[in-house]
């Protein structure tokens, strides 16, 4: 007998989790077992251990569903988990599956005493989009602690449920988990933490066409998020509050009461609104971040030194799939494996359009442009 694991925190569990489980080639003598975990050590999870340990069992009816870490409480910690499954049903390594994906595998040897997770399992990794170096990720944990380890030829769904969460405050999370789990979403009311965002686009004017490129904009800044390990929680808000000053003008900035320096007053119109979100973000959603505010204010102009958050959502901002911009593929291609050298050319792109309509141009686009041209260059 083989018992394979599938641990998580599945919040919620998703068709990217559903598929995992279905691509397995496993025989009447294994035994499969989903895990919901209670604290994962590693993420913070939105709905309450229960509601995700109900999701799950709505979402895999087939298979066990086991509340072992739930019922255990306290911060799963995997190793322990497999030790009690080795003891229970009389494992070894050879088999004790433990199914994980690529974001997962890269995060391994982060996990409580690796060195004996090496030795309780087998390692069953999937691909997954945007996570390109999974072989990479298990040779450095080879080295460091050993281990058995299975790459499964099999590229996950591109889907994760960080992405399912922000979709629910869209109203767009049903295509992407079974019908009884977005029943129990609606049911319960959960994942509606950044609906205290988009419940307000309309106060400031947003269409809907806006609120379809934020929502896009916000995915395609999540998967540059997994490339580069930024913060997901910091590209979410950044993302979803980066238009939300696009329909003012400077009388309705006033009228808000929004503080409108000198400088917003100088750059051209049509960049004055990501001052506005600045102002926005800070004053009637409490942002305090300055991180997250100068990814807001920067998504259109860029500026020189930009951190890793202002890159993803200025270049999310400018090459999000609804974009119709022609010339747009080998900057999402480059964005995808440099992208210092993704910035200078979508600035590059956006200086030329400007000069060729005659449009005023903000300065600091120019001195943002020239900067990256010369770390590039610095940087070959
Ligand atoms: P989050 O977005 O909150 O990080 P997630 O979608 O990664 O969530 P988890 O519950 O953390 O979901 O996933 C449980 C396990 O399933 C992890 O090992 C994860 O790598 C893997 N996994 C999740 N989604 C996919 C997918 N689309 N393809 C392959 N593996 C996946």
């Amino acid at each position: 007998m083989r018992l394979i694991i599938f641990g998580g925190t599945f919040d919620p569990p998703h068709y990217g989790h559903i598929e995992l489980i279905s691509s397995l080639n496993f025989s009447n003598d294994d035994k499969v077992i989903i895990l919901p975990n209670y604290i994962p050590p590693h993420k913070s999870a939105d709905a309450s251990p229960e509601d995700r340990l109900n999701m799950c069992r709505l979402a895999f009816p087939d298979l066990e569903v086991s509340d072992y870490e739930i019922k255990k409480g306290g911060p799963s910690y995997t190793y322990q988990t497999l030790q009690f499954f080795q003891k229970e049903y009389f494992l070894n390594r050879d088999n004790l599956i433990y199914v994980i994906g690529a974001d997962s595998m890269k995060d391994l040897k982060t996990w409580g005493h690796p060195r004996k997770l090496s030795r309780l399992a087998t390692f069953l990794v999937f691909r997954r989009p945007h996570y390109n170096n999974v072989a990479q990720d298990i040779k450095e944990f080879q080295d460091l602690y050993g281990g058995n380890f299975i790459l499964s030829d099999i590229i996950g769904q591109d889907i994760s449920s960080t992405e399912i969460r922000v979709r629910n405050a869209f109203d767009q999370a049903r295509d992407y988990v079974p019908e009884g789990v977005f029943e129990y979403i609606k049911q319960k009311g959960l994942y509606n933490k950044y609906r205290a965002i988009t419940d307000k686009y309309s106060q400031f004017g947003l269409s809907q066409k806006r609120i379809d490129h934020t929502l896009s904009v916000t995915l395609t800044a999540l998967k540059l998020a997994y490339v580069y390990g930024a913060d997901s929680e910091k590209v979410i808000l950044a993302a979803l509050l980066h238009d939300i000053g696009k329909n003012l003008n400077l009388k309705r900035a006033y009228e808000l009461g929004l503080s409108i320096s000198y400088q917003t007053i100088e750059l051209p119109a049509i960049c004055r609104h990501a001052d506005f979100g600045y102002e926005i973000a800070k004053t009637f959603f409490g942002i305090k971040d300055e991180e997250v505010l100068n990814a807001i204010k920067y998504h259109t102009t860029g500026r020189p030194g930009m951190t890793l958050l202002e890159k993803i959502i200025f270049l999310a901002d400018y090459f999000e799939p609804t974009r119709a911009t022609p010339g747009l593929d080998k900057i999402v291609q480059t964005a995808r494996t440099n992208i210092d050298q993704a910035v200078e050319l979508a600035l590059k792109n956006t200086l030329n359009f400007l000069k060729q309509n005659n449009y005023e141009i903000a300065p600091i686009t120019i001195s943002a442009y020239e900067y990256y041209q010369k770390e590039n260059k610095i940087g070959i």
